[in-house]
């Protein structure tokens, strides 16, 4: 009954074009990649799709980093943190990540998480009891929505960056304590919350302000200090959630806040209790990658990304203005994620495997990730990717357009 049950909604998803498959990677992160799909043997492709910013995925003094750390403090912590899994690597990367935020958020203290899911998903059930009312861009990223819903307050949802329906929600809400919670660049889309007018009403309104940095913490801001240095904000009503698998190229999470808000995750929040610690090598290595963001290597990379987000933008104006009836468009997006806006599920697939048989690998992103009618190409770059990469990209994309205009 359940296999038949399944099976049937599995029919339905496919004849909606929204089956998702894998593919195998078969050598580390990079634009050039072996991957294989389906049992097929892999092959080379260029890479637009991984969330690794800056190329530190496999950068050697991350990788060495990693590598020493196994050698001191073994493969794994053996248990949680509040039991005996804490280790003195991930002390002292708290103790950094701290400092990184300080400018931000004085005082801040920063507790390390497993995954940026799972410091969601403690956040607002931990914050935010029965009787709170927690706001959410509808555009939010799903571990987000997890949260919230998890959570027993009240949740109110506003239209994509419309601070117009967030201020008037807040102003009639009468709960002693409310949660904006926003991503701070909306991780399908690009493009940045305004975080600013954002801090501003939740100080009018007495809120606090939560904010998803996975796509800006290493790329944005002075350092990749992230998008509370990159727009100046300072003040202890913001609670800041970074992850650390994107552009800091290892894996893990941290939420630096009001050092009473930290306490009372430690105490409380259940994602953060009820698993095993991180391998302390992870923290290890998450230490060396914070070295090379504030590094002159990192400003180098950063850069690069800035003159590839630039050229990719004009290069995809002009196809789109000599292709005008495919009715592609780019979102508001200066961000290394660049969505090219399809529409249709089908067409997205189309247009993924037309590449795909040129070698290049951009994901089709559909529903529910993304809004019903807004499928898309999820192009994502990398300060490891090349100007060559970039136009060969934009030739792919060029060539078919000429098939699907026909
Ligand atoms: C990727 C992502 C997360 C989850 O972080 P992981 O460390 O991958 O679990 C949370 N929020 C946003 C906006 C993300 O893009």
């Amino acid at each position: 009954m359940l296999i038949e049950h399944l099976n049937r909604q599995l029919r339905e998803r496919a004849e909606q074009a929204l089956t998702r498959n894998r593919r195998t990677a078969a050598s580390p992160c990079a634009p050039q990649q072996r991957v294989a799909r389906d049992g097929q043997p892999a092959r080379e492709m260029l890479a637009f799709c991984s969330n690794d910013y800056l190329g530190l995925a496999n950068h050697p003094a991350l990788t060495a980093a990693l590598a020493e750390g196994a050698q001191r403090f073994g493969a794994g912590s053996g248990a949680s943190h509040l039991v005996s899994g804490h280790s003195l690597a991930h002390a002292r990367l708290e103790a950094e990540l701290a400092a990184w935020m300080a400018p931000n958020i004085p005082n801040a203290r920063a507790l390390y998480f497993c995954t940026g899911y799972m410091a969601n998903m403690a956040l607002a059930p931990a914050l935010a009891a029965q009787g709170a009312t927690i706001f959410a861009d509808r555009l939010n990223h799903a571990s987000l929505v997890d949260g919230a819903l998890l959570s027993k307050a009240t949740l109110q949802r506003y239209a994509h960056r419309n601070l117009v329906v967030l201020e008037r929600q807040l102003s009639s809400c009468d709960s002693a304590i409310k949660l904006i919670v926003t991503d701070a660049v909306f991780s399908m889309d690009g493009d940045l919350a305004d975080l600013p007018a954002m801090l501003a009403l939740a100080e009018k309104y007495d809120a606090w302000l939560v904010v998803d940095d996975a796509h800006g913490f290493g790329v944005l801001g002075a350092q990749g200090r992230g998008s509370l240095a990159q727009f100046g904000l300072c003040s202890e009503r913001l609670i800041y959630m970074g992850t650390l698998g994107k552009a800091a190229g290892v894996a893990g999470a941290f939420i630096a806040a009001h050092p009473t808000i930290v306490e009372w995750l430690v105490q409380t929040a259940r994602p953060y209790i009820y698993t095993t610690a991180a391998p302390p090598a992870i923290a290890h290595a998450v230490s060396a990658s914070l070295l090379v963001l504030a590094s002159e290597d990192g400003t180098q990379r950063r850069a690069h990304l800035a003159h590839l987000v630039a050229l990719l933008r004009r290069q995809l104006t002009l196809l789109m203005d000599a292709h005008p009836s495919l009715g592609w468009s780019l979102a508001d997006s200066h961000t290394a994620i660049q969505p090219l806006i399809v529409g249709d599920n089908a067409a997205a697939l189309v247009l993924s495997a037309a590449l795909e048989r040129q070698g290049l690998w951009v994901p089709a992103i559909r529903p529910p990730t993304v809004p019903v009618g807004t499928a898309r190409l999820r192009i994502t770059l990398s300060a490891s990717h090349s100007v060559h990469d970039v136009l060969r990209l934009v030739h792919g994309l060029a060539m078919a357009a000429q098939d699907m205009h026909v």
